[in-house]
């Protein structure tokens, strides 16, 4: 077994004999309210291993670089060793959350373009929301690299508003992490799960993602499986 070198909120980074390589295993583990909810939830890192390894192959077919390389096992995948930028880029289509909150709008409105937003990834702040010139005083990132990134999640969110509504679910809003490869290359990487994306069945409506978790409103390995399965059933695939 490899060293550990680094143990995450729902997954743990793993050395590997190749250096520009690591393992990632996906934990039983669900938290919320930033790690003050937290359980022990079987069979959880298995299924957002398959789900995001579904999502990042398909996200490379559609040309968008990214650090998964090859799932392992039912919970371990191999990605590009890359430096994360501390930031969390949310992308959202229809108000929810903490922008609902924040704005004090209803949950479900269409948003006329999709809005983005910028978290500086931070556990001990609780993850503040922040803008560009927050970025920019605390060098996170270049003017010119924040640009990229904006680009690429506006990319990122056709590609996928397209891949889960070709299996009946609305991309509610999601959040993604950007990190450098060895060449200096920014490309995606950590996950895209029901962890970290907002999806809402087109018919019922019903969330099929970890809002069943942290508003205690459904079974989550249930809710999981069944975006596992429609990505499994997915035509073509
Ligand atoms: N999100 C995430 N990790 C975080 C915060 C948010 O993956 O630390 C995702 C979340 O699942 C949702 C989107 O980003 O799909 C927007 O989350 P929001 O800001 O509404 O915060 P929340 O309501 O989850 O606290």
């Amino acid at each position: 077994m490899s060293d550990i070198l680094y143990l995450g909120k729902a997954k743990s980074v793993h050395s590997t004999d190749e250096l520009d390589e690591l393992r990632l295993v996906y934990l039983d583990q669900a938290t919320a309210l930033n790690g003050k909810k937290k359980d022990e939830i079987l069979g959880k890192g298995q299924l957002n291993n398959e789900i995001s390894s579904k999502v990042f192959h398909y996200l490379t077919t559609q040309g968008i670089k990214n650090h998964w390389i090859k799932q392992l096992s039912d919970t371990e995948q191999l990605v590009k060793a890359v430096t994360i930028i501390p930031l969390e880029v949310v992308v959202r289509n229809i108000s929810a959350g903490s922008f609902a909150k924040r704005f004090g709008i209803k949950e479900g409105l269409d948003l006329p373009k999709p809005i983005l937003e910028f978290y500086y990834k931070e556990d001990a702040l609780d993850d503040p929301f922040m803008n560009e010139d927050h970025i920019d005083y605390l060098k996170l990132a270049s003017k010119e690299d924040v640009s990229f990134i904006k680009e690429q999640a506006l990319k990122i969110n056709n590609v996928l508003i397209d891949l889960f509504s070709s299996i009946g679910l609305t991309l509610v809003d999601f959040k993604l992490e950007f990190g450098r490869d060895s060449n200096g290359q920014i490309i995606l990487a950590d996950e895209v799960t029901p962890d970290t994306c907002r999806l809402w069945d087109k018919e019922t409506l019903a969330s099929l993602d970890k809002d069943v978790y942290r508003k205690d409103t459904g079974d989550l390995v249930s809710v999981y499986k069944e975006v596992a399965k429609r990505l499994n059933e997915r035509k073509g695939e």
